[in-house]
This record gives C-alpha cells, sequence and structure tokens, in this order.
C-alpha cells in the first residue's frame, strides 16, 4: 500500500517540505496519481474537488526537471488568477528544500515584473491563458525546454472561452513531454484535446459515489425572498462559524450583503470581479490569515481555492450554474475536514435545487428554519463569538487610522502589520430543534421576484428546455438514498419530489 509520501518515492528534500506543510499521508488521487507521472506517463485525473491534484503534479514535477537548467520545464495552465497564485504559492512551499523557483503569470499583474522574475530563471510557471500566451508571443516565456504541462481546470478552461487559447499554447511546447490534465467533468471539447495531445493517458477516476465532498454537511433553508438578509443574520448567530463564506450570485448582492453584515457588527469583506486584482488577492491572502471571518462573494472566489478548515459555506442565492454548488460548497470538508453547506432556497429558486440534487446524485436534507426561542438563546450566548468578531471590526479600524496616521507622519519609523490572532468563540453550533416555515402556507413561499438568470433558467427548465427523463434507476436510486438518509422527512420529501417530477413530464 502506499500509505506514506516515501512509499511513491518522493524524494527527502520534498518529504521534509510536505512535513512542514501538514501533509502527513497521500490522499486517494496523491497515491494514485504520482508513481503514473514518476514513471512519465501522461495522465488523466477525474477527481472531485479538493482532494489533493496541486500535490499530485507539484511534487511529480519538482522531483523530475533538472535543477541545472535555468528555462521552464513546468507550465500549469488554470482558468483563474487567483488559482495561479494559490498553486505556485503551494509549489513554493514544496520546493522550499530544492533549488526549483516558481512564478505565477496572469491578467491585470505588472507583466514587466513577470518579465524580469522569468528571466531569473524559473523551473515552474503556473498561469491563465491569455497572460501566458502573451509572455510566449513576447519571448518572455521560452517553452522549448518544457517537459510537463498541466491542464487544472480543463473543464473551467472551456466553459471560460480560454480552450482555443490553450491548444495555442500547446501547439508551441515540444511535443516530447508529459501532459497531465485534471478536470471534474470530460465534455467532448476537452475529451478531444486529450486524443489530440496526449500520448495514451492513463485515466485515473477517484471513485466516488456523488459529486461532492461526503464530509461535508449539507442543508437547505426555504425562506421567502425579502427575509433572506435576516435568515442569514439569524443562522450566522445559530452556527457562529470561525470562518465562513457566503456566495452570491451577482456582484450587486455581494455588496448589498457585505454592507449588511459590517453594518451589523460582523468582520465580512466583499471579493467580486469589480474590485481590482491585488486588492482582492489581498482580501483573500487576509482572509486566509483569518484577519476577518466572513468573506462575501461571487462565484470568483468559489474554485480551487484553499482555505484550512473552513467551517461554513452559505449559499445566500441558488447558485445558476449547477457545478457552481460543488465548486461553492467544496471550499469547506477540504481534505477530509467536516464542513457545513447551507442553501438558501425561494419558491423560485426549488426547481433549481431539485436540478442541482440530480446533478450531484445526492439529496440535499432541508432543515427546519431555528424557531425565535432558539434564535434568542443562541444570541445570548453568542457574545463570545460577537466579541471575536467586533475586535477584528476594531483591529480593522486601527489598522487604517494607524495607516493613515503613519501617512501624515513625517518620521516613518514604525511598521505596523496589522496582524492579528484568531479569535476562538469557543461555542459549539446549536442545530434548530422547531420549524417555523413549514407551518405557514405554501403559497407564502411563492413566486416572488428574484435574480433574473436564475429565474430564466427555471422556467426553461420547467416549460422550454428538453425534458430530462426520469429512469427506472434514478427512481431507484432515490429509493435507496432515501432508505439510507438518517431523516425521515427527507424519505417523504425526495419521494414527493419524484412524483411531482414524473407527474410534471406527463
Ligand atoms: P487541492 O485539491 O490541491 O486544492 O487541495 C485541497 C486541500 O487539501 C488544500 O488545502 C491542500 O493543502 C490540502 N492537502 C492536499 N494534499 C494533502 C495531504 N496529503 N494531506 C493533508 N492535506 C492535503
Amino acid at each position: 500500500m502506499n500509505d506514506r509520501f516515501s512509499d511513491l518515492g518522493v524524494i527527502p528534500p520534498i518529504l521534509k517540505a510536505l512535513e512542514e506543510m501538514g501533509y502527513e499521508k497521500p490522499t486517494k488521487v496523491q497515491s494514485k496519481s504520482i508513481p503514473h507521472i514518476l514513471n512519465k506517463e501522461d495522465l488523466i485525473v477525474k477527481s472531485k474537488t479538493g482532494s489533493g491534484k496541486t500535490a499530485v503534479y507539484g511534487i511529480s514535477m519538482l522531483q523530475s526537471i533538472d535543477s541545472d537548467c535555468t528555462a521552464p520545464q513546468g507550465l500549469i495552465l488554470v482558468p483563474t488568477r487567483e488559482l495561479a497564485v494559490q498553486v505556485d504559492n503551494d509549489l513554493k512551499l514544496m520546493a522550499k528544500y530544492t533549488s526549483h523557483k516558481t512564478t505565477a503569470v496572469y491578467g491585470q499583474h505588472n507583466i514587466n515584473i513577470e518579465k524580469q522574475t522569468l528571466e531569473n530563471g524559473i523551473s515552474i510557471v503556473s498561469g491563465t491563458p491569455g497572460r501566458v500566451f502573451d509572455h510566449i508571443e513576447h519571448g518572455s516565456l521560452k517553452t522549448n525546454n518544457i517537459k510537463f504541462l498541466v491542464l487544472d481546470e480543463a473543464d473551467r478552461m472551456l466553459d471560460m472561452g480560454f480552450i482555443d487559447q490553450v491548444v495555442r499554447i500547446i501547439k508551441t511546447i515540444p511535443k516530447d513531454r508529459i501532459t497531465l490534465l485534471f478536470s471534474a467533468t470530460i465534455p467532448p471539447e476537452v475529451n478531444s484535446i486529450c486524443r489530440a495531445y496526449m500520448r495514451q493517458p492513463v485515466t485515473i477516476e477517484i471513485e466516488s459515489p456523488t459529486m461532492t465532498v461526503e464530509s461535508i454537511n449539507q442543508v437547505y433553508y426555504r425562506v421567502q425572498h425579502n427575509e433572506k438578509r435576516t435568515w442569514l443574520n439569524n443562522l450566522l448567530l445559530v452556527e457562529q462559524p470561525e470562518s465562513c463564506i457566503i456566495f452570491c450570485n451577482t456582484r450587486m448582492t455581494v455588496d448589498r450583503v457585505h454592507n449588511f453584515l459590517t453594518r451589523n457588527g460582523y468582520s465580512a469583506r466583499a471579493l467580486h470581479g469589480d474590485i481590482p486584482q491585488n486588492k482582492r488577492l489581498k482580501t483573500m491572502g487576509q482572509f486566509k490569515r483569518r484577519d476577518f471571518c466572513m468573506l462575501v462573494a461571487t462565484d470568483v472566489a468559489a474554485r480551487g481555492i484553499h482555505v484550512d478548515d473552513l467551517a461554513l459555506v452559505i449559499n445566500y442565492d441558488v447558485p445558476v450554474e449547477k457545478d457552481s454548488y460543488v465548486h461553492r460548497i467544496g471550499r469547506t470538508g477540504r481534505a477530509g475536514n467536516v464542513g457545513k453547506a447551507i442553501t438558501l432556497v425561494t419558491g423560485d429558486d426549488i426547481m433549481s435545487l431539485y436540478e442541482i440534487e440530480e446533478h450531484i446524485g445526492v439529496l440535499i436534507e432541508e432543515a427546519e428554519l431555528p424557531s425565535a426561542a432558539v434564535i434568542r438563546e443562541c444570541k445570548e450566548n453568542a457574545t463570545p463569538w460577537l466579541q471575536a468578531q467586533s475586535q477584528k471590526v476594531a483591529r480593522r479600524h486601527d489598522y487604517y487610522s494607524n495607516t493613515a496616521k503613519r501617512k501624515s507622519s513625517v518620521s516613518k519609523k514604525k511598521k505596523y502589520t496589522g496582524k492579528v490572532s484568531t479569535a476562538k468563540s469557543g461555542i459549539k453550533s446549536a442545530m434548530p430543534k422547531t420549524n417555523s416555515y413549514k407551518d405557514k402556507p405554501k403559497s407564502q413561499y411563492g413566486y416572488e421576484k428574484t435574480h433574473s438568470a436564475v429565474k430564466k433558467k427555471v422556467t426553461t427548465s420547467i416549460t422550454i428546455g428538453p425534458k430530462p427523463k426520469v429512469t427506472e434507476q434514478e427512481v431507484l436510486k432515490a429509493k435507496t438514498n432515501a432508505a439510507t438518509s438518517p431523516s425521515p422527512d427527507s424519505k417523504s420529501s425526495f419521494f414527493m419530489r419524484v412524483v411531482k417530477k414524473l407527474f410534471k413530464r406527463k
């Protein structure tokens, strides 16, 4: 059995770095894939999010490339700037005791600084396709020594329209190389890349009965559109997470929710595409360091971002893309940790949620909204947690006023770092015992106005789009799921959903 990294043939300097990173033993995807790469085979890895794939290619490349060569020997293409930075950060940690240097290149970053770094002799470059191609065209990224090409999150690169650029990049790289492709799904366009540009690739699929990580407790709450913020606040008081990402579908909603949370004294920050790149990266860094507790974000933050021990993900909006659900909730429950994912669902969203359930092959349990008494009790117990929040807010204010003073001061001697420690609330989460929404008539959860994209999708799925088939197999699967489900409520609601779906299709 490959229970230890040393059993996989990982060399001592990398073993030492992995130990420092807290990687005690390889994950499933690591033990299955690393030996193939070290054996110089092309690889297609289909695996769920957060399973440890960065180390699969990171370790293999770092120990296979030539330390005497100063030109890039590894190129990793990723769909987002955030992921490029994160992959590079992980590589730097893994490379700590080797002589290899790594860097990330991505749009909105200063290209001249990137060129200078590349000139200084870099072994592995991670980057977004557009910027990588710019460097290749400018001659600042030489591809003639590249021995490893990694296409990370290939399906996402396809979704984002990068695939043509990826192909143009591949054509500049010597054919005598190892190509590794990582993707949660293999759509036909990705499959043609595999056929055209890979040499008899070995496919590794990490068996998982579901597309989501088993260690995530997934629930949803039925809420009315105009009560979403109130319920967000109530659920935060009940859950009291030490760290949490709240996902919204639009930038405007992110700003609104962020303002709402800060007005209520929470230590929260916003992250979306309108925020300049350097500020986004800074915010991510601060969140990882736990300088603040709640990140309100669009899907920009959903892919590939690691935050250790992220306790909770809240889908303030049901995601428009079904895959986004998987990626959003994959921010918690990483590397075997236990996590929780809560989704707020309005009457307009419910069909989208059912579609997500079909897509991931799992019934997301409907939870009861906490009663007023439970919320009151949690609020009373929340003082230490709320204090920890306000301390972080206060330190942030201190930081800004100190920074302002420092800027205006003539003697800029003392440097304030603004770093804060992580305060632990020490309060356990309490799950609601009573149900308030179930007593209300269903029509109350009827069709309020909601995000237009979601609405359009729901309408399409009901009236225009091709009707998805519910096969006998699916009904059987539903029965099996319901039979193994811990909650009798969810069993009956699942049957009701299957029955409703069958009825609707007649
Ligand atoms: P990835 O799928 O590469 O994004 O990794 C997901 C998370 O798992 C990251 O936080 C990694 O630091 C962590 N991780 C990866 N491999 C291991 C390992 N062998 N042991 C512990 N944590 C790991």
